[in-house]
């Protein structure tokens, strides 16, 4: 509360507004900020009044902060406590660390589903070759006739044994 009230007052203050001039912000953890103010036309909705208002107090204040309240690096806003910006932080890692799994799990599947491509592909090629055993043996023999597997017969490892 005490932000948006410093922010009216701060805005009130400054006689030069307009122009390109820079003026002073505060960041609530009561940094000087100097910048371009960001002026907004405004419309009042009940009286219809044309008014303009500076962007700029949407992030910063019009003056120095009564009571700086600490920056947060993990969210790049302004926490009220200490307490809450270790809050913060506390939730920026499980988000991190979430991520963090995450990434590791996609990678591993992937490298499954590589290893699986591969060992399809092992397996397409050993069934064409099983496949083409199968088929070609017969197509080869048949011409020859029946006449040539009767001899081959007592030759073979199955009969002797
Ligand atoms: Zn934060």
């Amino acid at each position: 509360m005490d932000k948006k009230q410093a922010a009216k007052a701060g805005y009130g203050i400054t006689g030069d507004i307009g122009g390109l001039k820079k003026r002073k912000y505060w960041t609530p953890d009561g940094r000087e900020i100097l910048q371009v103010p960001q002026i907004i036309e405004t419309v009042n909705t009940k009286t219809k009044e044309p008014g303009e208002r500076d962007g700029n107090l949407d992030r910063w204040l019009g003056s120095p902060p009564e009571n700086p309240v600490p920056y947060c690096p993990h969210c790049d806003k302004w926490h009220d406590t200490e307490e809450l910006v270790e809050e913060c932080r506390e939730r920026a890692e499980v988000r991190t660390r979430k991520f963090d799994k995450r990434a590791k799990r996609d990678l591993a599947k992937d490298g499954e589903i590589g290893e699986l491509k591969e060992q399809m592909a092992e397996m397409q090629s050993m069934m064409k070759q099983i496949l083409e055993g199968i088929n070609v043996r017969p197509i080869l023999q048949q011409p020859s006739g029946t006449s040539q597997e009767n001899p081959e017969e007592p030759g073979s490892p199955e009969a002797s044994v």
